[in-house]
């Protein structure tokens, strides 16, 4: 590691491009998280085309590293395009951010403010440095803050989630009961898994008789609080608080993958509550069993009561979705507009969502009816990056070579397995991957109908969730295909 404080270029300017970045960080990854991980950085200075930022303890650069790196580095070099590597290191200028005010010739003032401003107040480094601090967050709340929008009410129900659906239903009114404890919710990102579990605990924390104590949390902030309390020799206060509570959930637990005693005092706690008959609810990106990385006997836990999954969304549900948001922002979106987005944002709903709400906002702002054209031109970026121009061509090619079959085969009349599994997987990733109907599709596979394209849509989808090794060869090329 070098000893030497890198040189400073055009401080002013940096500082500017670095105030800007974490703004734009921040609200990218949200208020509790930025705090919790991202606060204390501190950008020291840039040599060559590389940028240094610090962190005040191992365990904060390790993490920020691995989790932001990328990230980090893209941004710098949208805003610098002279910049080209980010080290990020263990450094104490978040404490003393003076030296390097002095080096510069901006005011002084001014430079110390635009250094500082984020930072934290001046303290002396943890003695045991590795953890992060504590006090960034009060202790005592436990549960983070429920989204007022994410009710049951504001829930639109369809084939892909009505299972899910209906769980939390249960949960919410009967917690607790047998065969839904725990419940576990999957499914990907942004298809409703963090909305149905606060829709659960805002049923249950506004129940007027017997009302309930609910602590909600994300599993970073489990594991940050958990951390915390091991710092400040609390653990037992941790616990306590913890084990007072009606219903904990648990929110994005593949975050917890790798923490080893983290993992251990969730164990512990898990089987506490439900020794003493609470509720358990919750989430995760993949099923129990495919939580890889998670301790064996705590996955088996997990899945041991009601495991429920949220499918990818259909055209149906999409449509769906956008009509109950429009309607409930007010705004008069024409049915043709809806269709359009439901077929071109397929990736999630949260997306989805953002688009209407770009649109929303634009026919606020001046007075426009929202049409087919000035959807193309608000939301001009959003639709280039899901405009995949992949071809059925080129993921015929693809899946055969894969494979290894004769691409002619994409479209003749073989039935064996061994050809007519990846025929499936190709026609699944066609209607993933382009905006075909399932004739057309059907059309491209030798002139097969439609049903024989839904079918092998469900078939491929139903052996994912079976079978990890060929969801990963899925994937994979979808993936290839994509990039
Ligand atoms: P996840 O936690 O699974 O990543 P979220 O619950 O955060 O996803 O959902 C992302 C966004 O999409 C939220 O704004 C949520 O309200 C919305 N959303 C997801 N599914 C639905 C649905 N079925 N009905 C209404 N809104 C939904
Ligand atoms: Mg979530």
């Amino acid at each position: 590691m070098a000893t030497t404080e890198p040189e400073i270029v055009e401080m002013p300017q940096l500082a500017v491009q670095w105030t800007r970045i974490r703004g734009r960080l921040q609200a990218e990854v949200g208020e509790v998280e930025y705090r919790t991980w991202l606060r204390q950085m501190t950008m020291v200075g840039l040599d060559g085309d590389e940028v240094t930022v610090t962190l005040p303890t191992r365990f904060l650069r390790d993490w920020v590293a691995t989790r932001y790196g990328d990230r980090l580095r893209t941004m710098w070099q949208s805003e610098n395009p002279s910049i080209r590597r980010v080290e990020i290191r263990v450094g104490g200028a978040a404490i003393q951010p003076a030296p390097l005010a002095e080096s510069v010739s901006a005011p002084r003032e001014v430079m110390k403010d635009i250094l500082r401003e984020p930072a934290p107040p001046v303290r002396p480094a943890p003695a045991a440095a590795g953890w992060p601090d504590e006090r960034t967050e009060p202790r005592s709340d436990l549960a983070a803050p429920l989204d007022p929008r994410f009710t049951f009410e504001g829930f639109v129900v369809g084939k892909p989630n009505e299972f899910a659906y209906a769980c939390a239903r249960r949960v919410a009114e009967h917690p607790s009961s047998h065969g839904f404890n725990p419940l576990f919710l999957y499914g990907g990102v942004g298809l409703g898994k963090t909305h149905l579990m606060h829709a659960i605990a805002w049923e249950l924390t506004d129940r007027t008789s017997s009302p309930v104590s609910v602590a909600y949390m994300s599993a970073e902030k489990f594991m940050y609080r958990f951390i915390a309390a091991i710092r400040s020799q609390s653990t037992m206060e941790f616990k306590e608080n913890l084990r007072s509570v009606d219903v904990l959930m648990i929110d994005d637990l593949q975050f917890l993958i790798g923490k080893d005693n983290t993992q251990e005092e969730f164990f512990h706690t898990f089987n506490y509550l439900v020794e003493q008959g609470k509720q358990i609810v919750v989430s995760a990106d993949k099923s129990p069993s495919d939580l890889n990385g998670l301790e064996h006997r705590l996955r088996t836990r997990l899945g041991c009561g009601m495991v429920a999954d949220l499918h990818s969304t259909t055209y149906e549900l999409r449509i769906s979705i956008l009509e109950a948001k429009a309607a409930r922002a007010g705004v008069d979106v024409p049915g043709k507009v809806l269709e359009f987005l439901a077929h071109k944002i397929t990736s999630n709903v949260r997306e989805l969502e953002g688009a209407l709400n770009r649109l929303v906002a634009h026919a606020n702002l001046f007075g426009r009816p929202v049409t087919l054209e000035t959807t193309h031109e608000v939301l001009h970026d959003i639709l280039k990056a899901h405009d995949r121009r992949v071809t059925i061509e080129e993921i015929q090619k693809k899946v055969a070579e894969h494979y290894s079959i004769r691409l002619t085969d994409m479209s003749s009349a073989r039935r064996a397995r061994a050809v007519a599994r990846p025929r499936q997987v190709a026609m699944y990733l066609a209607k993933q991957l382009t905006s075909r109907s399932l004739p057309e599709i059907g059309r491209k596979f030798g002139n097969r109908d439609h049903t024989t394209v839904m079918h092998a849509v469900s078939r491929v989808t139903e052996l994912m969730e079976r079978d990890g090794t060929f969801a990963e060869d899925v994937e994979l090329l979808r993936r290839l295909l994509e990039s």
